[in-house]
């Protein structure tokens, strides 16, 4: 799927803008990485740029340049609110619908400003203006560099935005291991390097900073709480809101937890459930043709990419994964045979 406006969105970047930079609720790697690379190129090309999250970002990601700048509406309100009245474009970066903007979607989309959609999402809702929307790409800051590029502004290129889109990659595509069997993305990774990016010391900035308590969660996530389902290839977790403040959860800690369970022989389809500010957050993975952004749509109102999506419900924790195991036998074909 794809859907390029380039002319059209360089043609009103030909003079000085306004431009605000939204990306999705719970940011991660990609949402942030995007979001600062395209932000400092921006600024380098003499537009007035900020950059808005609809809330805060992990404590793995607070190091990146630029990072110090970004707004969050739910604690900036009034600030956010100014920037997005008197913005002449509105870029969507790492997301497709505003409703991923949460409280800051409704001021969003009534805004009068152009609305460029950049991603890497299937299905791009229709209230964008202009799109770049290429699915079959590791990241959104994978699309940055193509975009600069397109511009013909790889010159501009620096160490602090090469940071942010290796950030992005190297976190969507979990090191290098999935959503990147493409020459391209390997190509870009080593101009990064060439351009001076550090990829061990960005590595063990992003991996190797968890807390104690962050890692027993990790442990107590798969001694205790994952559930094996050989027959239906199926793997989950389940966190109360319990056992997170008993291992003081801080935002980010949970990210990468649904993966382990993945990661058993023959398990094609795995799941997190997390009750989490009166909600309940699911994140699924899978692996091969098995499409949990299908799997997320038809059920549970979420979406994403093909081996990973999400939902937020507000259904309880336990109602959550009954509905989650009533609806498995119902894939079992395809949960078979996911390498076909
Ligand atoms: P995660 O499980 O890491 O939170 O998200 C996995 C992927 O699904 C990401 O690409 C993310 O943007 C997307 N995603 C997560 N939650 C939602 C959701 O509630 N709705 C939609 N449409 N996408 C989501
Ligand atoms: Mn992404």
């Amino acid at each position: 799927m794809e859907n390029t406006d380039f002319p059209a969105i360089a043609e009103k970047l030909s003079k000085p803008l306004q431009i605000l930079i939204t990306t999705h609720t719970n940011p991660d790697g990609d949402a942030i990485g995007s979001s600062l690379a395209l932000s400092t190129y921006l600024k380098k090309r003499g537009h007035t740029v900020h950059v808005m999250a609809p809330d805060l970002f992990p404590d793995f990601l607070a190091w990146m340049p630029g990072h110090e700048d970004i707004l969050f509406f739910s604690v900036h309100r009034e600030e956010c609110e100014k920037v997005i009245a008197r913005a002449d474009m509105i870029i969507a970066a790492d997301y497709n619908n505003f409703s991923r903007l949460n409280d800051a979607a409704p001021m969003v989309r009534q805004s009068t400003a152009v609305k460029v959609l950049i991603d890497h999402h299937l299905f791009a809702s229709d209230e964008f203006d202009l799109k770049i929307s290429i699915s079959k790409i590791s990241s959104t800051s994978e699309l940055v560099y193509n975009f600069i590029e397109a511009m013909g502004d790889l010159h501009l290129l620096d160490k602090a935005i090469g940071e942010c889109i290796y950030t992005g990659i190297i976190t969507d595509t979990g090191s290098l291991s999935y959503s990147c069997n493409y020459v391209r993305t390997y190509l870009i990774v080593a101009e990064l390097i060439r351009l001076g990016v550090d990829g061990e010391h960005l590595h063990r900035l992003i991996y190797d900073t968890y807390s104690e308590s962050r890692l027993r969660l990790l442990g107590y996530s798969i001694s205790d709480q994952l559930v094996v389902l050989p027959d239906l290839h199926t793997a989950f977790i389940t966190l109360s809101k319990e056992d997170l403040l008993k291992f003081n959860h801080q935002i980010g800690d949970t990210e990468g937890v649904v993966n382990y369970a993945l990661s058993i022989k023959d398990i094609n389809l795995a799941a997190l459930f997390m009750e989490r500010d009166g909600i309940v957050k699911v994140s699924f993975r899978s692996k091969g043709d098995f499409s949990v952004d299908v799997l997320a749509r038809e059920h549970f109102n979420g979406g994403g990419h093909r081996n990973a999506a999400g939902a937020n419900c507000h259904t309880t924790l336990e109602e959550t994964v009954a509905k989650f195991r009533e609806i498995l036998p119902s894939y079992l074909s395809k949960l078979k045979s996911v390498y076909s």
